[in-house]
This record gives C-alpha cells, sequence and structure tokens, in this order.
C-alpha cells in the first residue's frame, strides 16, 4: 500500500473501520514510514474521539445513565395490561383499521337507530295485528234468526251470492 492510499485510509485506521486485512496493510505501511506515521500522530491529538479515548469507567457511568434514562422513558408508557378495555379497543381501532374513530362512532349509532326504528315498527305492527285480533269476529247478523213459524229442523239459511243472483232461494 503506497503512502496514497494509507493517507486515504488513516481516518478509518484510526476509527477501527478497515477490514483486518486493510488494517494491517495500513499498519505495517505506518511502521516502515515516518511521514505517514507523523500525519497519524497529528491527525490523533486534531480529531475528538470521544468513544475512544473515553476511560471505561466513565462509559460505565454514561452506560448506568443511559439505561436509567431509558428504563424511566419506558415506566411513562402506559403498560398494556393496566389500560381499560375501551383504551385497548381503541388502540386496536386506531392501529387496524386507521379510521376516525368519531366515524365508526358514527356509523355504529346510525346502526343501532336504524336497529331500534325496526324494532319499533316490528312492535307497532304487532300491537296492531293483537287489537285486530281481539276485536270479535261475530256480530248479531252472524247469528241467524230463527222465524218461530218454521220449525228449526226445517229451517236453512239463505245462501244468496252476488255472482248468482237466482241461487237456490228457498
Ligand atoms: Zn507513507
Amino acid at each position: 500500500m503506497n503512502c496514497r492510499a494509507v493517507r486515504k485510509r488513516l481516518v478509518a485506521y484510526q476509527d477501527r473501520e478497515l477490514s483486518p486485512a486493510e488494517t494491517e496493510q495500513v499498519a505495517e505501511h505506518l511502521g516502515s514510514c515516518s511521514g505517514c506515521a507523523g500525519l497519524e500522530r497529528r491527525l490523533a491529538a486534531i480529531t475528538p474521539r470521544p468513544c475512544l479515548q473515553v476511560d471505561p469507567e466513565t462509559q460505565q457511568a454514561l452506560w448506568e445513565r443511559l439505561d436509567t434514562a431509558v428504563q424511566e422513558a419506558m415506566d411513562e408508557v402506559p403498560h398494556p395490561r393496566s389500560e381499560s378495555s375501551w383504551a385497548r379497543a381503541h388502540r386496536w381501532l386506531a392501529e387496524e383499521t386507521r379510521l376516525p374513530t368519531a366515524a365508526v362512532l358514527a356509523y355504529a349509532a346510525l346502526l343501532l337507530l336504524a336497529v331500534a326504528w325496526g324494532a319499533s315498527n316490528w312492535w307497532a305492527a304487532s300491537q296492531l295485528q293483537t287489537r285486530l285480533e281481539i276485536q270479535p269476529t261475530t256480530t248479531a247478523l252472524d247469528t241467524p234468526i230463527l222465524p218461530e213459524a218454521i220449525p228449526a229442523d226445517q229451517y236453512r239459511p239463505a245462501a244468496y251470492s252476488p255472482d248468482d243472483p237466482s241461487g237456490d232461494d228457498p
């Protein structure tokens, strides 16, 4: 690897982003080329690399603080089991259907109204039928009037038919 190729890779080399083979080639060149080695030292001095320079103790403390912050943020999120079934249904509806809840509720209300309207009509119809059924079906006119002059065994009610005016009127 020549100087040009090594200098192009110096930042990546310091960030440990090179492949093992490239890292080995660059290190080998830096060991034999004072120019590139000097450049590498100056680059390391001026480039802030917090992740590589922080001591393990500070890093550990940083991770612990991050863990605590994440844990606190997680605790603020409502636990799925603690939410009411209504809230769960609301969330499911929002996630699954992407429909505005107001529209869904309006539709449900309309459906309920339609069912109620149908039920009330059915009830009214059944009430009407009951009223018709309890009306007397027999009237005084249906009761045969037996003239006293005709013996009961000889009496035959008139069978007049409007279609056949001749009938068999006795
Ligand atoms: Zn070189």
